[in-house]
Formats: C-alpha cells, structure tokens, sequence
C-alpha cells in the first residue's frame, strides 16, 4: 500500500511512456491506483503486467538524472514532472542542464541567489543556470580556455531567457559596473526590438540566431564583447501568420514617437498599415509597446547611436511601412503585360524619406524584405563597434571568452522551404558537435586510456550532415551552383539533387514525376523526423550566394566552438498556452478549483468546455481571485523593494522591467472560463 509503481496504459499513442503511478488500496482481488496525472484505475493482479515498481530513485526525484535507478524515458519524464510541478524548473543530467519554463518569475535569480552560487563546483548547490554561468567562468580562469555554452530547444522553451540569466551572472561576478559591460547588456533590448516579434509559440520570439562572444581580461573582468547573426526572418517584413506580429520596433515606434516626430514621417496608427496587419494582430498581452520604446531609445544612446542615426533609422523602418500600403495597377506597355504604382500619399512619403524619386520602377516585398534585411546588419555592425575591442599584442594572449549561443531550434512546419533548410542545417551541425562531445569523444578518450567501460549507444547524425553539406555535390552546394546558373530553376534543381542523391537513405525523391518536394532525413533534436521541403520558389526571392554564405558562417561558428570547452543548457516548454503550470487537464484543474472554493457539486456543474455557476458563486471566486492577485502585487513590490536596497542601478531596472511585464501578465491572466447560470 502506497508503493509507487510505472503503469503501462499501452494507449499506443505516439510518445507514449509508462506513467507514475502510487497504489491507493490492495482489496478484493483488485488493484487501485492513482496516476500522476490524478486517474485512478482499477487493475486485476491477473493483468498485473502492465504495473512495474518503482525504483526508489524516481519516488520523489532526483537533481542528477544520472543517478536515476530507472534511467528511460518515463524515468526522465517523471523527474522533469514531479520537480516542474514544485516549482523545481532546473534539473541535471551530467553536465548538462534541463531547464523547463516555469512562464511566471520565480524568486530564484536574485542577488543573494549571484552570491550564493559563486565559486562553487557543479552539484554543490540545486541545479540552476547560475551554476552553468559560474563554471564557464571559473572553467575559463583556471583552464585559460574559452569556453561555450550552447543553448537549445524549441521556440518558446527559454533559451532566449536563459542568455540573459548567463549575461546578468556574468556581469555581476566579473564585478566592475563598467560601461562596458552596462553596453554588453544593453544590447540585448535592441537586438529583440528589431529581431524579436510575437508568434502563436512565444510573444517574444527571436526570428534570428546568435552567438554572443564576451570576452574578458586576465583580472576576468569583462573587456568587451562580440555578437555575430544569423539568418534573420525577413519575410515577416511583409506578411505575418494569424495572430503573430512583426518586429516589435514596428509598434513600439507608433506608440511611443512623439507626436511631431510620427507627423514628420507621415505616420499613423498599427492598425493603418498593411505590413502591421496582415497576422490581425497589433497589440500583445504583456507587452508595453510604449514602455518598451523609451527602453530601447536609452538603450541605443548607451550603445553609441547618434541622434541623426536614429532619426535615419526611424525614417527606414517609416518608409518601409508607407511602401506596404501602395498599391498596383495593371496596365500593358507595347504589348506586354506590366504594372505600375499608384500615386498616393505613401507613395509621395516613401520616396521622400529614402531620398528618391516617385518613379520607383520595380517595387516588390523583396526589396523591403531587403532594406529591413540590411538594417538589421547595420545595427548589429553598430552594437558591434561599441562593445568589440580589437586584441592588442598584449591582450590576445591573455584574453579569454565565454561564448553564449543562442539559436533556432528544429523547424517542421506544414511547408518547410529553403529557410527551414538552412535552420534544420545549423541544428544537424549543433547535433553533431553535441554526439562528439557526449558520446564520442569521452569513448574515445575511455580507448586511449585502456579504460574497461561498456558502449553506449547513440545515434550518429555525421551521415546526413555529410550529404547535407560535406560530400562532393552535396545538397547545400547544388542548390548555390544551380541559383548562380542562368537557366537554374527550381525544377533543375530538384533534378540535380535527385540525380546525385536518390540512393542515399538519408534522401527522399519526389514520389512522382510531379511532386516538387524532396525529403530529409534529420537527426536533430531527441527524434529523428523525416522531413519535406518544398521547392518552389526555392532559388527565387534571395541573392545567389545565400546558402553558401550560410554555410560558411555555420563553419566559423563550429571552429569557433570546436576550441571552446563546451557546456549544454536543454530548454524545455511544458505546454503550448505560454502558461504557467497548465497542462492539458484543463477541465480537470477548474474542477479542482472550483470544489475546493465552493465545495460539493450542488449548486455549479462542469460541462465539457465551461463551468456553470450560480451568481453568488461567480462573485465568490472572482473576489478570491482578485485577492490572490493582490498578494502576488504585494509579494511582487516586497521583492522590489528588497532588490532596490542591494542592487545597482542597472540591475535593479532590468528588474523591474521584467517583474512588471510578469505583473502586466498576472493582471490580463484568467485561468478558467466562467459562464454564468440563471
Ligand atoms: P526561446 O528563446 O526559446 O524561443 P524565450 O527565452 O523567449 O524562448 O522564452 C519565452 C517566454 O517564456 C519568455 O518571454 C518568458 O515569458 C518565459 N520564460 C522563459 N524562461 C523563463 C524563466 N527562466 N523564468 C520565467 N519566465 C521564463
Ligand atoms: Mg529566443
């Protein structure tokens, strides 16, 4: 009685593991017991099969996934599940962090929490991101090596989140307050200003990869700092999908421009634009558009951007809108078929503030996914030059980096296309260095060392990534020799792949003479998918050399790893509602809190998507909840108020930022949908 036991509900869903399960009651020849997921099932002992014990190790969780008795998938889920649901986000596998996002603040990252994990051996304290930061840091002084630290999941897990956590650590614990470190850090609100943007996964989601480089003098103070970008989204210039958003500087720059500035560039409203519309969405909860553009305006003054280079910038990014709302008009000219633009008032506003004249000629979103493209750079270039400091003689030996790599997890999306290709690329690179460094270089090394050990299986992804971008004729450098070739299209190019690849089994061909799709098999990620890509447009809408200029940045990125000593942060989401502590018994949780509010099911019932309640019961729980929400304000402005006696001015601001963005979220919050009865 009360033992804990795997049950094997044999559902024969994809994904589907063993669940925890504790027996309740041994009695008249039947077994009951009580999933973690709150399920109770009675079981025969004569189908006993389906019931194992528990291994004590998985009872009430380990910090160490190594030191699991049961060490299997429903063993690793369990432990994530039973910390995650206290509160417990971070958990260990070796050296490598799993950190599930708790989407609410947690009281975890506060100063005392820098001090309390400083100088100290992995293990010594809970997991947490603060240790990772900590032994990069005491790893780089006492090996005088550069280490890295490659963060990974899908979006929405946290990576993004985790950085920063890494860049504040470090910061405090290389302990100047300098400029130049306020400068490293404020970098972060521009890059996601003009790089982040709200989607259905994540209301702050990075459409571009990066690898921020800190280096630090022989005292380990931070000397200056180097970000390199990859691959930003540039079709969201133009067209965003239901319910997601452009790039935030878009409406943080409409709501927050003074009002003689917005008249100087002709500018509106969000919703008066058709580049700010097409996802139907122009505000998101949570966010302060206004707040945030005062923030990223200081942000920019500390990072050196000059009066006249903002009001360049802003005059862009203004064009750009003007140019999604003209429209065209077809027309023939000489017998061929043509079209031209309308004049109207954006017209007139777009080519007076990129200093051109009204005949536009060809106007298509490729040309503005361009200007936004190169804006991009150009801010990063100008980040770039205030926080890098080229190694003199004496430094270049003695400096040391920690490198933080922040970039896009595996995409399969319905379409996938030459984007997703590139993505899939650089995540069947990160796989790789990932397999070396776990698997085969410490077996190796077991090898040299005559080491008695007993192999490991793993799945080597070195064959596809081969046939992707190492063999002769691979994929990547078919597809650039076919958009370099004049008669290149995005038939001869499948042609080609076919032609050179079909026999590999890491290769799917079109299944008849006319699809336009090939096929991958990717490595990537915890499973491997088969994955489809659509040709058409393939070698259109880009300059020839994109892919092999990818290619070529993934490969000094790799080098540059390849001589880091490297750490490992596994960012988890644990459900798809950007929420804190849901899962996917919905209904189950309202019932839960609607008993133990209101007590027994006489006066309300659940239905199958609502609760319905009588009037008084309504007011109950709204009362209740607008007291919780108060509780969490005071406990929120007690925090505050701690932080501000012990923090400088710096921290204490990002701080609040962010407490207030959770705050802002706790407010526009409702857990459970109440619909009224009679
Ligand atoms: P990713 O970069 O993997 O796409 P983000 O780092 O942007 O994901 O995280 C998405 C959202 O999840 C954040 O905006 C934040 O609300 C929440 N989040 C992530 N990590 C944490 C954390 N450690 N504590 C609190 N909230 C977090
Ligand atoms: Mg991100």
């Amino acid at each position: 009685m009360g033992d804990y036991v795997w049950l094997d509900l044999k559902t024969g869903r994809e994904f589907d593991v063993p669940v925890g399960a504790v027996v309740k009651l041994c009695d008249s020849g039947q077994i009951q017991v009580l999933d973690d997921e709150g399920r109770e099932h009675w079981i025969f002992p004569q189908n006993a099969t389906n019931i194992k014990p528990m291994h004590p190790t998985s009872v009430h969780g380990v910090e160490d996934m190594i030191r699991l008795g049961d060490l299997n998938e429903a063993g690793i889920l369990r432990n994530l599940l039973i910390r995650y649901n206290e509160h417990v986000i971070y958990t260990y596998t070796g050296s490598i962090l799993v950190a599930v996002n708790p989407y609410q603040l947690l009281p975890i990252y506060t100063p005392d929490h820098i001090r309390l994990y400083t100088n100290r051996k992995i293990g010594e304290m809970p997991p947490h991101i603060f240790a990772i930061a900590d032994n990069c840091y005491f790893n780089m002084q006492r090996n005088n090596k550069d280490q890295c630290c490659i963060i990974s999941g899908e979006s929405g897990a946290g990576k993004t989140e985790s950085t920063k956590l890494i860049l504040q650590f470090l910061a405090a614990i290389s302990g100047q307050h300098s400029w130049i470190e306020q400068q490293v850090l404020e970098a972060t609100p521009i890059l996601e200003a003009f790089g982040n943007a709200k989607t259905i996964r994540n209301d702050n989601s990075s459409r571009f990869g990066k690898y921020i480089d800190i280096h630090f003098n022989k005292r380990g103070a931070i000397e200056g700092a180097k970000i390199e970008q990859y691959l930003l989204e540039k079709s969201r210039v133009c067209r965003q999908a239901a319910d997601e958003r452009n790039y935030h500087i878009f409406y943080c720059m409409l709501k927050g421009m003074a009002p003689e500035m917005k008249a100087k560039l002709g500018l509106g409203l969000a919703r008066e634009y058709s580049y700010l519309t097409t996802g139907n969405c122009t505000e998101c909860d949570g966010r302060d558009d206004l707040a945030d553009y005062s923030s990223i305006l200081s942000a920019m003054k500390v990072l050196m951007f000059s009066e006249t280079e903002n009001l360049e910038i802003s005059k862009l990014l203004a064009a750009i809108l003007h140019l999604g709302n003209l429209r065209f008009e077809a027309r023939t000219y000489d017998n061929l078929d043509a079209c031209v633009v309308v004049r109207s008032p954006d017209l007139m506003t777009a080519a007076s503030l990129m200093e051109v004249c009204t005949n536009l000629g060809i106007m298509s979103n490729t040309v503005v996914h361009g200007i936004y493209g190169r804006l991009f750079v150009w801010i990063v270039d100008k980040i770039n030059a205030a926080i890098y400091r080229p190694p003199t003689c004496e430094s270049s030996v003695i400096r040391r980096s920690i490198g933080l790599l922040d970039i896009f997890g595996f995409e399969n999306f319905i379409v996938n296309s030459f984007e997703q290709l590139c993505i899939n690329f650089a995540n069947e690179n990160l796989q790789q260095f990932f397999v070396r460094h776990v698997f085969k270089l410490e077996q190796e090394e077991y090898n040299l060392e005559d080491i008695n050990w007993q192999h490991i299986e793993f799945t080597d992804n070195q064959d596809a990534l081969d046939m992707i971008a190492n063999k002769p004729m691979n994929i990547i450098s078919l597809i650039d020799e076919e958009s370099k070739f004049p008669k290149g299209t995005d038939a001869t190019m499948l042609y080609k792949l076919n032609s050179q690849h079909k026999l590999n089994t890491n290769y799917f061909p079109p299944k008849n003479s006319y699809e336009t799709q090939f096929g991958i098999q990717h490595f990537a990620g915890v499973l491997s998918a088969k994955e489809r890509y659509l040709t058409h447009r393939f070698l259109l809408k880009r300059s020839p050399t994109l892919s092999s200029q990818f290619k070529r940045s993934l490969e000094m990125l790799m080098r540059t790893l390849s001589v880091c000593q490297p750490f490992f942060v596994r960012c988890i989401k644990p459900n798809e509602f950007k929420k804190p502590m849901v899962r996917e018994d919905l209904r189950g949780t309202c019932q839960r809190i609607v008993s133990a509010r209101l007590g027994k099911q006489d006066d309300w019932q659940i239905g199958k998507t609502k609760i319905f309640l009588k009037d008084q019961h309504d007011m109950q729980l709204e009362i209740e909840r607008d007291k919780a929400i108060t509780d969490k304000v005071i406990l929120i402005q007690k925090s505050v108020r701690r932080l501000k006696a012990r923090t400088n001015f710096l921290r204490l601001r990002s701080a609040v930022v962010f407490i207030q963005k959770v705050w802002r979220g706790y407010r526009s919050r409702k857990n459970y949908q109440i619909m009224k009865s009679g």
